[in-house]
């Protein structure tokens, strides 16, 4: 079994005690999405404000685990001033990076060698990259971007 300390790195928990873009936005005329994971108990609250291509303010609001607000403090960070495509883009990305161990025995996903390798920088998001080590937490990491890809379908 991998250690705790590899999913709850530093950089997580910097994320988790000092949430970038914490608060919420009036809705309207910010765009609102909202995000629930029963299965920990995590809660994502979006809102957003976009010029058409571009994602101009984006505020986080919820509660929950330190995987779920972690993941959305960083994606915050991640998507702020990006165009919605570049956005989609850094979405697939993360998420490639989160699933690509799905359905294999947690023992396999022990090298880090064997950890997917992304094309797209994700700076502090790649802290997540342990996560994939214990599959219940997944939901937890992905939960604020699935609430941001349908909050930017409704958008359009
Ligand atoms: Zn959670």
């Amino acid at each position: 079994m991998p250690g705790l300390e590899d999913l709850y790195r530093e950089i997580i928990l910097d994320h988790y005690r000092n949430p970038r873009n914490r608060g919420e936005l009036e809705s309207p005329p910010a765009h609102r999405s909202e995000g629930f994971n029963p299965l920990c108990g995590d809660e994502v609250v979006l809102t957003f404000t976009t010029d058409g291509t571009t994602i101009t303010d984006l505020k986080i609001g919820g509660q929950g685990c330190s995987i779920s607000q972690a993941s959305a403090s960083m994606m915050s960070a991640a998507v702020l001033g990006k165009s919605t495509a570049e956005i989609r883009e850094i979405t697939k990305t993360f998420k490639a990076m989160m699933s690509i161990h799905e359905g294999e025995m947690a023992a396999e996903s022990d090298d880090n060698a064997t950890l997917p390798q992304v094309e797209l920088p994700l700076g502090d998001l790649e802290a997540l990259r342990g996560v994939v080590k214990f599959p219940v937490r997944i939901k937890c990491a992905t939960l604020p971007w699935n609430a941001l890809l349908s909050g930017l379908d409704e958008a359009n």
